[in-house]
């Protein structure tokens, strides 16, 4: 008889999520679990049943633009697929983005959003793209006090219903750069008798969320300095009332490696009328609130990935049989899986950490010490779980062997959509850099000495070994950045920040997994967590050299 393999199944993302599930019982207070926990099912449903379908089915359809009408006007409209389409009702219906902004459960609203966007984002083709701009621009303007723009955007940003909500684009990339956004050629020219309205003219290289009806976005007010400062932070609504462009052109959709729904364009601006957020300088401190929430929507997104690929890849273990028995019967596949389990456990608990930290923010619950804790984590949190994402995405497909190669499984999608996550929103070398910022900026590494001790105390002696590593791994960064300022002085410094960042990072979610087993303990539960932390510890936590590799780096260059 012909021989078939069967491909893998998935079920509710929630329900078959042992891991979030543990970590929500072992962190929300009960009654707040009880109350979140309807959504978090149909989430799980949802994203498991209808839209993964849908995902499959679909999976080939991409954004159109259409730039003419049929007489001769520029229209500039983009089609999107389907299932973005749904996904836009889905996020007003289950308000993605709103549940954050309602606080029905204080300062866990953080957490029952994210733990939204973590069970359904695979199964929709990245339409958490324009939602972490859409969050960000509610949180950016919300900080701002810019009462008018308030009173205009966020009743849409945050609305439940799906004919009035809105989305927002976040365009601060130019040719110029995104990482260097201090030289954007966008100039703003004051609009006569319109206190704080500018006309924006130039080019914006990189615009995601391309059908939004707003965008925040940068420009230099004519007269200011070059430089960061001299930006200033602007609002803009991209079509005018009559539906007409408001001075942006459309002048193609990005042709991508991955994210290939997200309709990713380059645009032109002329005269769009704009305003300023908050001053007519500053704009890129004035836009942090955003990339500080975007990054957040990374790394949640990231891990989501993971876990995704995990659940198929079990469960197609399950059923593969080859060389006589199912795959979780062969001892080196299983020990292939656990490494990369352990990953996404330790990616999950760092991301829902900030995720927590965040929460606290916005309730004014956040002590100093865990202000700067966050400052810290807010770079370390997007850069490690984006390295983790693409390497746990690419092992996935592996362990599938060819179908994890071919399109109509699903299964590339996950490594391609993986692979931006390091890019946007900061790469990995300008995060790195980013912390050295915030710890030259009066940050010490003392707030993550102390989360880490905290995380450790009262460990399962047979967690000793890890617990000391985590702890090891980020005495050793703080004696690495002090001899290595003293004998090279920042130079050297940054040549290793790549290194010192994801140390502090795999510290971290090193002493998270020992803390999960600690906590899981009274449930018995704890040996998978505890597991988990074993294998991560073995997978290696300190990365940092010692030696001066620096001239080695310009030797291998040249
Ligand atoms: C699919 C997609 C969608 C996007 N959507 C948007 C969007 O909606 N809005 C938006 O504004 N932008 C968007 N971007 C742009 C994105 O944010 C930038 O591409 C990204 O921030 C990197 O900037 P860059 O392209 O200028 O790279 P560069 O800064 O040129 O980086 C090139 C390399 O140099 C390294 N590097 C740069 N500076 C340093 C340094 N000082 N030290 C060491 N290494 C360094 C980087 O790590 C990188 O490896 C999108 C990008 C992609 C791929």
């Amino acid at each position: 008889m012909a021989f078939f393999q069967t491909p893998p199944e998935l079920g509710n993302t929630y329900s078959g999520d042992d891991v979030l599930k543990r970590y929500l019982r072992n962190t929300l207070p009960p009654d707040v679990l009880t109350q979140i926990e309807p959504e978090l099912l149909a989430m799980g449903e949802l994203s498991g049943g209808e839209l993964y379908r849908d995902s499959l089915a679909n999976y080939r359809e991409e954004p159109k633009l259409e730039q003419w009408g049929p007489w001769g006007r520029r229209v500039d409209q983009i089609e999107l697929s389907s299932i973005w389409k749904k996904a836009q009702r889905i996020t007003a219906e289950k308000g993605v983005v709103a549940t954050a902004y309602e606080r029905k459960t204080g300062s866990w609203s953080r957490v029952h959003q994210f733990a939204l966007v973590y069970l359904v984002e695979p199964s929709w083709h990245v339409y958490s793209c324009p939602l972490a701009m859409t969050d960000g621009a509610a949180k950016t303007l919300t900080v701002s006090k810019n009462q008018a723009l308030i009173d205009r955007a966020l009743p849409h940003l945050m609305s439940r219903d799906p004919s009035e909500s809105w989305t927002s684009g976040q365009w601060m990339t130019e040719r110029t750069g995104g990482s260097d956004v201090a030289i954007c050629e966008t100039v703003a020219r004051p609009i006569a008798g319109e206190s704080g309205m500018y006309g924006l003219s130039g080019t914006k290289w990189f615009s995601s969320a391309t059908t939004s009806q707003m965008a925040l976005t940068l420009g230099r007010p004519e007269g200011n300095p070059p430089g960061g400062s001299g930006l200033a932070l602007f609002y803009l609504e991209v079509r005018n009332a009559d539906g007409t462009m408001n001075g942006i052109e459309v002048n193609r959709l990005k042709d991508k490696l991955g994210t290939r729904m997200v309709p990713t364009a380059e645009l032109t601006l002329e005269n769009a009328r704009a305003q300023l957020v908050k001053g007519a300088d500053s704009g890129i401190k004035n836009i942090t609130p955003m990339l500080n929430v975007t990054r957040t929507w990374n790394a949640v997104c990231a891990v989501s990935g993971m876990r995704r690929g995990l659940m198929l890849a079990k469960d197609y273990a399950r059923r593969r049989v080859a060389f006589g028995a199912p795959l979780d019967q062969k001892p080196l596949h299983l020990d292939t899986l656990a490494t990369i389990e352990a990953e996404a456990q330790g990616g999950m608990l760092i991301a829902f950490r900030v995720v927590e930290l965040l929460g606290k923010e916005e309730v004014g619950e956040l002590t100093e010490q865990e202000a700067v804790l966050l400052r810290i984590l807010g770079p370390i949190v997007k850069l490690i779980t984006a390295k983790q994402g693409v390497a746990v995405a690419s092992e996935t497909l592996e362990a599938f062997g060819g179908a994890g190669y071919i399109e109509d499984t699903g299964l590339p999608r996950l490594l391609r959509d993986a692979q931006v996550l390091p890019i946007w929103e900061g790469t990995t070398n300008v995060l790195s850099l980013d912390l050295l910022r915030v710890l030259a900026k009066g940050g010490s590494l003392e707030p993550i000495f102390r989360e880490v001790n905290a995380c450790v105390e009262g460990a399962d002696t047979s967690l000793k070994e890890p617990a000391e590593a985590a702890l090891k791994a980020i005495e050793h960064a703080g004696t690495w950045l002090m001899r290595t300022l003293e004998a090279g002085g920042p130079a050297l410094v940054e040549a290793g920040a790549r290194r010192l960042a994801l140390t502090l990072g795999r510290a971290i979610e090193l002493a998270l997994l020992v803390r999960e087993a600690t906590r899981s303990k009274k449930y018995g539960d704890h040996e998978k967590a505890a597991a988990a932390a074993r294998r991560f510890w073995r997978s290696g936590v300190d990365l940092i050299l010692d030696e001066n590799i620096d001239a080695d780096a310009k030797t291998l260059f040249a």
